[in-house]
């Protein structure tokens, strides 16, 4: 057993002993490396063993036969050349692994033939020639194979061949010579030899662990290329989603913010013009609410889509959300630029929609703002531009407006009044004064409408049309309305029950269950008749939720109150929330009464509201009448219930306890 155990060791030494003569063939990338350093070697290797054999052949001439120092080395030298010549040639080529294995090889078993020739050459010059010839034949032998080993160092199989091929013969040749020198000489090469062997092989050992280090490196570098290349990649398909809008698949409002940041950096560093362009849709929220979301979502996919087309490279388009819109204009940009693009853009929002089940038709109104006429950062100039926008859809719907001294003033007039009503005492600052409603039959007062009044000890006295809509957007408003209807009812209570309390609610009051069963309750716990209450409501709380202000009108109407549609015809005037919601009254905005004997197209409106009134049997009334001529031609028209200074400016509660009486007196005398 043991026996077999040191035959099968003996065995596996003797294969590994051999394998060192072997060119190894399991890396193909090592075999290309080790090629690579060999051949800038191989002309070195000919060249050495070309000078030594001209040199030997050179010191013995005349002394040995011409064969043996002229026309063999004649020959092994032209050939030495014409290889390294074949190697010099091919230096630049490319090759596979396996071709620079099989040259390698080729090379290996090569050296065998060349060592063998050379070394019996050399011994073969030993016979001819006296002690320094023969010394010189020694120092051939040693001083080429010490080169050899030299330039074979990348192919270490072929070194040892040469090492073993020469040395073994030398060796034997000096000793036989029984010349001590020549003794001393074969053992010292062969020393040598020994420890060039041994640095040859560490080297090898070297070479190998750098070049698979190297190797592990740069796969290690691939593939955190390959990975980061990943990384990249998601990255940045993570970055494009977060920038963009799905459903228009315009930037987003993160991108807009982004982006406005790096323009405003970019314009007030260099001095550059930037314009900021805020657009939402007037009427998109009843398509959303009359025709559902998904119709809804064909609009804003082809505003987006018509917004995309305006072709200006200075311009980008963003959607903010809900149904508005951002504009960037960046670079050489004049107020003109400004509203010519305004004008461009509602006028492509305003075009009809198909949305499958018909045609629908929405529009915009554009805020902008430039800077550097006015902001201070990028999110000032949206702040501005959104403001200008806002002007816009209150004064100019479906225009553009373009922030300016004026808005300026009433932001900052904005500022002071919802500061002064943040620290307000309501109770103490806020009164009450009524309107007459008049029936133009009778010539009598039917009604009053409640009027808030707010003196402020810091700012004076303020308009409702200024401070209602401050209250609403810091939610003091929910106060604000509780406090008055309860004042109102309390005022109310003293009138004949054939009078009724008309009463202006806001959007938020419309907002939300809670807000609208509040004022349900207040009613309730007044013991006012509710029939003699009529809430009046703008479109604007019925545009903000439909839903939710349908149903708490819905509220009002079944506690026995009546709901009026105020400011008509300001508003998104549509239709489709007369026929929707449960009105029983509309009243007409006083700018259309407005010199209506002079003005065809009020008259004209007028008229048709009225037409829709009687179809729809809802009353009418129309506000804002302050003259003779007005009140005339309202007459002819066939209308019934006036409301406007020519009948009575606002009053204080004692004054409408007052008129009444004044009221019943003459219905009295007459
Ligand atoms: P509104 O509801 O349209 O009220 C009518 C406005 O027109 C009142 O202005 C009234 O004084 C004014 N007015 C009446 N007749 C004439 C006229 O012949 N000519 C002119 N030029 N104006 C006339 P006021 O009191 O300044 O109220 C402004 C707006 O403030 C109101 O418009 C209403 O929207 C809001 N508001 C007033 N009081 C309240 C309130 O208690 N609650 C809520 N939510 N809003 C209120
Ligand atoms: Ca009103
Ligand atoms: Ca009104």
């Amino acid at each position: 057993m043991d026996k077999e155990a040191t035959k099968h060791d003996f065995r596996a030494r003797a294969a590994g002993w051999l394998n060192l003569l072997k060119v190894p063939n399991g890396n193909p990338a090592l075999t290309a490396a080790q090629f690579e350093a060999f051949s800038k070697q191989v002309p070195l290797l000919y060249f050495i063993l070309a000078t030594n054999m001209i040199s030997l052949s050179w010191t013995h001439q005349g002394v040995a036969p011409d064969y043996l120092v002229i026309y063999l080395p004649g020959i092994l030298t032209a050939l030495f050349t014409l290889r390294s010549l074949i190697w010099l040639r091919g230096r630049h080529l490319q090759r596979t692994p396996q071709q620079a294995y099989r040259q390698l090889r080729a090379t290996n078993i090569l050296s065998f033939p060349i060592a063998v020739f050379c070394t019996a050459w050399s011994i073969s010059l030993l016979p001819y020639g006296d002690a320094f010839q023969k010394a010189h034949v020694a120092f051939f032998m040693a001083i080429t194979v010490i080169g050899c080993i030299f330039c074979l160092m990348h192919l270490r199989s072929a070194a040892l061949i040469v090492t073993v091929t020469v040395n073994l013969p030398f060796f034997v040749v000096m000793c036989l010579s029984g010349e001590p020198t020549f003794i001393a000489t074969g053992v010292n090469v062969i020393l040598v030899t020994m420890a060039m062997i041994m640095i040859l092989v560490s080297h090898y050992r070297d070479f190998r662990q750098l070049h698979e280090s190297r190797n592990v490196l740069m796969l290690q570098q691939q593939a955190l290329q390959e990975q980061n290349k990943a990384m990249q990649a998601l990255s940045d398909e993570n970055l494009r989603l977060a920038n963009l809008d799905s459903l228009t698949l315009l930037a987003n409002r993160r991108s807009f913010f982004h982006m406005l940041e790096t323009a405003f950096g970019r314009a007030s560093a260099a001095g550059e013009k930037l314009a900021v362009g805020v657009i939402d849709l007037d009427g998109f929220k009843p398509v959303n609410d009359l025709y559902g979301h998904s119709a809804g979502d064909k609009v804003l996919i082809e505003i987006g889509g018509r917004l995309s087309t305006i072709n200006d490279p200075r311009l980008s388009v963003y959607r903010l959300g809900g149904d508005e819109f951002g504009l960037l204009l960046q670079g050489d940009v004049t107020e003109a630029d400004a509203v010519a693009l305004g004008e461009k853009v509602c006028e492509l929002i305003a075009e009809r929609i198909n949305i499958g089940s018909g045609m629908v038709q929405v529009t915009g109104s554009v805020g902008f703002a430039l800077y550097p006429d006015v902001g201070d950062t990028g999110q000032e100039i949206y702040e501005l531009a959104d403001y200008a926008l806002y002007t816009a859809k209150r004064h100019h719907r479906a225009g553009t407006v373009i922030f300016n001294a004026v808005q300026a003033n009433e932001l900052n007039r904005q500022k002071v009044v919802e500061e002064a009503l943040v620290a307000a005492d309501l109770e103490n600052e806020l009164s009450l004064v009524f309107q007459p409603i008049t029936c133009l039959n009778r010539r009598i007062c039917i009604g009053f409408e409640a009027l808030a009044r707010w003196e402020s000890p810091r700012i004076g006295r303020v308009s409702p049309a200024e401070f209602i809509p401050v209250a609403e957007h810091n939610g003091r408003i929910t106060l604000i309305t509780r406090l008055l209807l309860e004042r109102a009812l309390d005022v109310a209570r003293l009138w004949p029950e054939d009078v009724y309390l008309s009463f202006n609610l806001s959007p938020h009051d419309l907002s939300s269950p809670e807000n609208t069963l509040k004022i349900v309750s207040i009613v309730l716990k007044s013991g006012f008749d509710p029939h003699r209450i009529n809430f009046e409501i703008t479109e604007t709380a019925v545009m903000h939720d439909f839903e939710q202000a349908s149903a708490s009108i819905q509220m009002l109407r079944e506690l026995g109150a009546g709901i009026s549609l105020d400011d008509f015809g300001t508003g998104y005037s549509s239709l489709n929330h007369v026929h929707k919601l449960p009105l029983t009254k509309i009243k007409i905005d006083g700018s259309f009464v407005r010199n209506i004997h002079t003005r065809r197209t009020s008259f004209n409106i007028v008229k048709s509201v009225l037409a829709l009134c009687a179809e729809m049997e809802l009353e009418a009334i129309v506000e804002g009448v302050e003259t003779e001529e007005e009140l005339r031609i309202l007459e002819n028209l066939g209308v019934r219930a006036v409301q406007g200074y020519y009948f009575g400016k606002p009053m204080v509660a004692a004054e409408t306890v007052k008129l009444l009486a004044a009221q019943i007196a003459q219905a009295l005398a007459s």
